[in-house]
């Protein structure tokens, strides 16, 4: 039989980076359990939300038209309400992805002259159209919708006094992002969320809390619904579509918020009624069932890349100790050199498009050129192995993704090795790291 190394060095792999991903790895076996115990819970808990909604055969059929008396979308949906144990949810093929997902909470339970506060600071890139911040045809702006920020302290804490200042008689909704995203803020535990939503709700009891929980779902065992979030927005080509769904969001929330979500998503009248799931309800379910698995295969990925970084001496967010909420992992090359290489790395890893290079360009929306890896089964699923950088300073990647943690391991020794390759590391640079890994390890 070929030896696993043998197979590694087929595939570029040189004893040297092998060797050093092994070495990582001894030191991180405590943490990899603690995900597979994690994993383990959110395992049992989605197959029970299936067994208590009485998930059949003909739930995976799809209904067509209008899609009247659709029993697996109406199953489905109640199975996401039991995951994320909120009263109910709207999980659909029709909204297109997170931003949409988002989008459509905040404009079916916002009024003309109501107020959207975001207490955690500025909200994800593709909000900021949305509500207005950068002025966009249909935003909230537009429908007399205002907006505050309260941004977080310095040491990443709640501005409580700010917060509470900015509450007026008009808040009506507040928004609160899980994940840190593309900033360098810390990620939210479910924890301190709740304790957000505790505050909130003191100041002004019949607040919407909103929870953009994007890269967050089945990280922890527990969800914002557990917290008093009224409603949990998030992409399933992200985290809970377990890489299967090719398309969808989810609003998980009380009946009135998804009422009020569904009436827009169709229209008044028809509301959570209408809405034919086609064909695509199996990958829904079986996306589902897969999900914590295949997060904590990402959240594995993640850590391992941030171990290996750190000993190279490279800044990285989180740090390679640190209790993860999300499956993101960002590391700061400080040259575009390193930027292009780590994607190229991610990209040559992939099981689609491994053969093509990827370089930065210019793309619509952003103020530098952008270097992005994708080589996914669903376009632009970010649960698959992917990674991104824009090409200017700090000079720093955003990775995340890998639908199993043997390919995500994969993945970022073949990141590694291009940085090698490349001339952006020395072997000699790896080498001195594995000394560090020695010497942390007694
Ligand atoms: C990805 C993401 C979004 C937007 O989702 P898209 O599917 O890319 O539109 C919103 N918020 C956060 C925190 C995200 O990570």
């Amino acid at each position: 039989m070929e030896s696993l190394q043998h197979l590694y060095q087929t595939l570029g792999i040189t004893p040297l980076i092998y060797e050093y991903g092994e070495h990582a790895l001894t030191l991180l076996s405590p943490r990899f359990s603690e995900i597979d115990a994690r994993a383990e819970y959110n395992q049992l808990k989605v197959l029970r939300a299936m067994q208590q909604n009485r998930v059949s055969e003909a739930c995976l059929l799809g209904t067509t038209g209008y899609g009247y008396n659709d029993l697996g979308r109406d199953t489905l949906e109640a199975v996401y309400a039991s995951v994320f144990h909120t009263q109910d949810a709207l999980v659909r093929p029709q909204i297109t992805c997170g931003t949409h997902a988002l989008a459509l909470a905040l404009m079916s339970n916002l009024r003309p002259g109501d107020e959207l506060l975001s207490p955690v600071g500025k909200p994800y890139d593709t909000l900021e159209e949305v509500i207005g911040i950068r002025p966009s045809r249909g935003s909230l702006a537009e429908y007399g919708i205002t907006y505050r920020q309260v941004d977080l302290l310095p040491d990443g804490s709640f501005d409580y006094d700010k917060i509470r200042e900015n509450i007026r008689e008009n808040t009506r909704l507040a928004t609160i992002q899980r994940s840190k995203g593309y900033q360098t803020r810390p990620t939210l535990s479910v924890e301190r969320i709740g304790e957000l939503i505790a505050f909130l709700k003191s100041c002004k009891s019949d607040l919407i809390c909103m929870v953009d929980n994007c890269y967050g779902e089945f990280v922890e065992t527990i969800e914002p619904g557990d917290v008093g979030a009224d409603m949990v927005v998030g992409s399933l080509i992200k985290n809970p579509g377990g890489g299967l769904a090719p398309i969808g969001g989810y609003i998980a929330g009380t009946k009135e918020c998804v009422e009020n979500a569904a009436r827009r998503l169709t229209s008044p009248g028809l509301g959570k009624e209408v809405g034919a799931s086609l064909g695509i309800l199996s990958a829904f379910y079986q996306g589902l069932f897969l999900a914590p698995t295949v997060t904590a295969g990402a959240l594995k990925g993640a850590i391992f890349a941030a171990n290996l970084y750190e000993n190279l001496g490279f800044p990285v967010i989180p740090n390679g100790r640190e209790p993860r909420y999300d499956i993101i992992q960002a590391v700061t090359f400080g040259t575009p050199q390193g930027v292009t290489a780590f994607c190229q790395g991610i990209q040559a890893a992939a099981p689609v498009d491994s053969f093509v290079t990827p370089e930065p360009w210019d793309m619509p929306g952003y103020d530098a050129p952008v270097v992005m890896a994708a080589g996914a089964f669903v376009s632009g699923s970010s649960i698959e192995l992917s990674a991104d950088g824009p090409i200017k300073p700090p000079y720093a990647v955003y990775f995340q993704g890998g639908l199993t943690w043997q390919h995500a391991k994969f993945g970022i020794l073949k990141s590694l090795q291009t940085l090698v390759d490349k001339g952006v590391l020395t072997e000699k640079d790896v080498e001195r790291a594995q000394q560090n890994l020695r010497k942390s390890a007694r």
